[in-house]
């Protein structure tokens, strides 16, 4: 417990940071001045703890770098001219109409992100659908969470991650694919290793890294990267040839088990050990444990997600989990563990990839009762989603695009091959930043800068990793003249026709109301019509569904419990998936492999937390984790600087010796700007559109120290 003799008051709210939701107290010195942060003891979530990003999260709201006013300027490196907030949005609203005008709706796009608050989602995509209508609207969760999405969406007819944290108090058996909790999301890292200290039970930790949940694991299996599809193929051949299946399951509750069947006899262990690298008995002995256990659960993260094959990859997951029975049950299920506080609310409220409560644009029935909610007309809809984010850049270059929003997102940081992204972004008739920092990368090419207030400096909801939603509360009055990401969609929505036909919500908690009425509706897995913000805050979070009928203050912790899924049938696709390697595999010119990941103090691009003291402090600088004896070949010493070259470009950075990687690869972490995205790879995968960070081949060019 944290005693700070300042402190004169605890305002309640929600980390901010990463998806685990934690509950946190902000505390308040007598000039109302934020001066401490400390984790809620009875919160579900987090029971009192923190990580290091959380402890000094109150020092957010002063960081170097918050914009203060409005800011516009007539082309990217002229000096801003300070303006005023009616002014800067009548700008923007004439500017996308002179776009729109001038060259088609869609060559406006809107890109948004993980981390503004679900109301916020909701009120910004009744503005994008309903006002500007531009069908090129998409979200910088793309980058991370896409492929979880599509995957989950093929299985089970529906996006929702169906386990939760509980599950590793029940759980036999648990596969951590390409996931580091302790460093990407240290409290449930600490849920993890309560559940394992109480009951021993085997963690197989799936990474070609040695990471530091390697480090704790029972088996780790260091994974040729890029071959996790191979792997899990292999896994379900020795599960179907040994009989350990879940034959009644299979038959009652899925459908494709044939052609899987054929498929995965290709991919007997042998075979399949010499391509992923693991050898075939530790194949047969993790199929074993795995199928054998009462319960059983995967959980991942970006190791699976940002690949070519990143959505067949979690497909594998939950071919794995069903064909073993274990969806919807204590302890058995498919958890992908998601990045930002608030993906889970862009996923189900924002209409990035269609209309809010997962409904789809390629839906009648959906575009109806959305038109007819909001008060537009159904023609304005378009009938199929259009560009993901990673399509939106390629299509400024090309001239398709003319306009850009970006809503607290950094792709000159973020996105593959930040040099040409740079040049992508020049190309624009009229950039719009919105976000809390007028210091971020993107910036320096925007005509028009807004400031936001961040996180808890406004009021509203987020969705975690499990689908508890919890509230965060206004803590502090927004710096300056910033404004609520809330207030800024609905003054700008004033400023087009359509809203003369619509009403927007006066507040975060009138736009709440208007969500649980959406999600209404008999079978309905994203039902929050039973939530309002104070029996959120009262529960400290509730999970959906959690419907108008329920009693207390629990939603379910787990879907498909009943086994019934959102597919046509009500059975869960199993789905056959032939491996393609479509990997940049190293070779003579670049040998090395370059994986990318992140370390416990930094959160994304650095935009807050390369500003708080400790998190900086402890991890000021980019480096290059790089095996001892491979650096010896190179003639490569400890802290050395070395030029990193792909076939996209070069990167200098510092090396780092470590047996943490194996001799064919080199680890750098992601969150620095002008660094491994110089060099990473933007292929992406087909289903998700997400890109393959984490695999691609480079070499390593000592520098003359001398
Ligand atoms: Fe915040 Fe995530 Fe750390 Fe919890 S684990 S304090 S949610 S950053």
């Amino acid at each position: 417990k944290i005693v700070d003799k300042h402190v004169a008051e605890w305002k309640y709210t929600t980390c901010g940071y990463c998806s685990t939701g934690c509950s946190i107290e902000v505390g308040l010195n007598e000039a109302g001045k934020p001066v401490a942060t400390r984790g809620h003891a009875e919160a579900d979530v987090n029971r009192g703890k923190l990580c290091i990003k959380g402890i000094f999260e109150h020092e957010l709201f002063e960081a170097a770098g918050r914009g203060e006013v409005p800011l516009v300027r007539d082309k990217p490196y002229d000096s801003w001219r300070q303006t005023s907030w009616d002014s800067a949005l009548d700008k923007m609203a004439s500017e996308i109409t002179r776009i729109q005008e001038t060259y088609g709706r869609d060559s406006f796009a809107v890109v948004s992100t993980g981390q503004i608050l679900t109301e916020e989602f909701y009120t910004l995509g009744k503005l994008v659908r309903g006002c500007i209508g531009t069908n090129n609207y998409d979200g910088n969760t793309t980058l991370c969470m896409a492929s979880a999405v599509s995957g989950y969406k093929r299985s089970f007819g529906s996006d929702g991650p169906p386990g939760c944290y509980d599950d590793f108090e029940h759980t036999h058996c648990l596969i951590a694919w390409g996931s580091n909790l302790p460093e990407q999301h240290p409290i449930i890292y600490w849920r993890l290793k309560e559940a394992l200290e109480k009951r021993k039970f085997p963690l197989i930790v799936v990474d070609p890294r040695v990471t530091m949940l390697a480090q704790f694991a029972d088996m780790h299996l260091p994974i040729t990267p890029g071959t996790d599809l191979v792997l899990l193929n292999s896994l379900m051949h020795v599960i179907l040839a040994e009989g350990l299946e879940d034959r009644d399951y299979i038959e009652k509750h899925t459908q494709g088990i044939e052609a899987v069947e054929e498929l995965v006899k290709q991919y007997d262990p042998v075979t399949a050990s010499k391509i992923c690298g693991i050898d075939e008995d530790t194949i047969r002995n993790v199929a074993r444990l795995y199928a054998k256990a009462p319960a059983a659960m995967s959980i991942w993260t970006m190791g699976i997600n940002q690949s070519t094959h990143g959505s067949d990859g979690v497909v594998g997951i939950n071919n794995l989990n069903l064909v073993t029975g274990n969806i919807g049950k204590p302890g058995g299920t498919s958890l992908s563990i998601t990045g930002q506080c608030n993906a889970m609310g862009t996923r189900e409220w924002s209409s990035c990839s269609g209309l809010p409560g997962y409904r789809a644009l390629e839906n009648p029935a959906h575009r109806k009762q959305i038109s007819e909610f909001w008060g537009v007309d159904e023609d304005f809809f378009p009938e199929k989603r259009g560009m993901f984010m990673t399509d939106i850049f390629p299509a400024i270059e090309t001239g398709q695009i003319k306009g850009l929003w970006l809503v607290a997102t950094n792709p000159m940081t973020s996105m593959p091959q930040s040099s040409r992204i740079r040049k992508t972004l020049e190309k624009l008739d009229f950039l719009v930043v919105q976000d809390a920092y007028q210091d971020v990368e993107s910036t320096q090419y925007a005509h028009m800068y807004l400031p936001a207030a961040v996180w808890a400096e406004k009021e509203g909801v987020f969705t975690n990793t499990e689908r508890r939603v919890n509230i965060v509360r206004q803590v502090v009055q927004p710096k300056a003249q910033s404004k609520a990401d809330f207030w800024i969609f609905t003054e700008l929505a004033k400023r087009f026709p359509n809203s003369a036909n619509m009403t927007f919500a006066q507040s975060p908690a009138e736009a709440f109301v208007e969500m649980t009425e959406l999600s209404k509706g008999e079978g309905r897995t994203l039902n929050i019509s039973g939530m309002d913000h104070d029996k959120i805050e009262a529960a400290r979070g509730i999970q959906w569904p959690y419907r108008d009928s329920d009693d207390g203050l629990k939603g379910d912790p787990r879907l498909y419990a009943d086994g019934v899924y959102q597919t046509a049938t009500g059975k869960a696709n199993l789905i056959a998936l032939p491996f393609i390697n479509n990997n940049e595999c190293p070779d003579d010119d670049y040998p090395f492999w370059l994986n990318s990941g992140r370390v416990v103090e930094h959160f994304h691009t650095r935009t807050r937390t390369g500003k708080i003291g400790n998190c900086n402090k402890f991890s000021p600088t980019p480096y290059m984790e790089m095996n001892p004896d491979a650096a010896r070949d190179l003639g490569v010493k400890h802290q050395s600087y070395v030029r990193l070259v792909s076939r996209r470009g070069d990167s200098v950075v510092m090396v780092q010796l470590t047996q943490r990687v194996p001799r064919n690869m080199v680890f750098i972490p992601f969150h620095f700007h002008d660094c491994v995205n110089r060099v990473s790879l933007g292929l992406l995968d087909p289903h998700s559109r997400q890109p393959a960070f984490k695999q691609c081949a480079v070499r390593v060019e000592p520098i003359d120290q001398g």
